[in-house]
């Protein structure tokens, strides 16, 4: 089985990206949602995230989201720590999720793939790509966020124009160029080599 990276800048559009893979029958990993489950459920991050970050960390055996983000939210090395505690359980976790599926090929959707080292991981990586005013509008949209807070995001991200060089697809998500085909194009050639 083939093994798919999706990734993209914040409002790029990966999740969405990734429901129309869906559509076609293709398995989807969603990271960011893994995440939040397993730091709940794997009681090894759950003790690291303890021994890090405190007791304070959890309420009733289930993480205190809004404490952590208190923490983590102007404190980048803090947001660094909890990515590398996060990131390893996570990358676990999708490969034993990759091996059960039974598909042509499957997809792991993260923001932060190559950032967390995922990618090494995968056979090939999906780019989807938006112009950063987009993105800025999506998420202004859809988080009710102030720009500013879309723009420390970004900051913490790769550089989109970098982030494409390193995939190797890359769907355009603009608004103008139609996504769907440049979906089924790539679907076409992932069952096609596995066949
Ligand atoms: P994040 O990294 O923040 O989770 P994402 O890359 O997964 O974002 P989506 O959630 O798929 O991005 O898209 C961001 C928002 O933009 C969503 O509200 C989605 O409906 C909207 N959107 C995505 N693509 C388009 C498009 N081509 N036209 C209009 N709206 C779009």
């Amino acid at each position: 089985m083939i093994r798919i990276g999706l990734t993209g800048g914040i409002g790029s559009g990966k999740s969405t990206v990734a429901k129309i893979f869906e559509t076609l029958g293709i398995p989807v990993y969603y990271a960011d949602d893994a995440a939040r489950k397993l730091m709940n459920a794997d009681d090894a991050l759950k003790q690291a995230i303890l021994e890090h970050f405190g007791k304070d960390s959890y309420k009733e055996g289930l993480l205190d989201r809004k404490y952590i983000a208190s923490i983590v939210f102007n404190d980048n090395e803090k947001l660094e720590l909890l990515n590398s505690l996060i990131h390893p359980a996570t990358i676990k976790d999708a490969e034993d999720w990759m091996e059960q599926q039974t598909a042509p090929y499957a997809i792991k959707e993260a923001a932060l793939l190559f950032e967390s080292g995922a990618s090494e991981n995968l056979d090939y990586i999906i780019g989807v790509y938006a112009p950063q005013h987009l993105r800025v509008q999506r998420v202004m949209k859809r988080d009710k966020l102030p720009v500013e807070e879309i723009m420390k995001r970004i900051s913490r991200q790769i550089d989109e124009e970098m982030k494409m060089k390193l995939c190797n697809f890359v769907i355009t998500n603009n608004e103008q160029e139609l996504v769907i085909p440049q979906v089924i194009k790539l679907h076409e050639k992932f069952t096609s080599q596995n066949a």
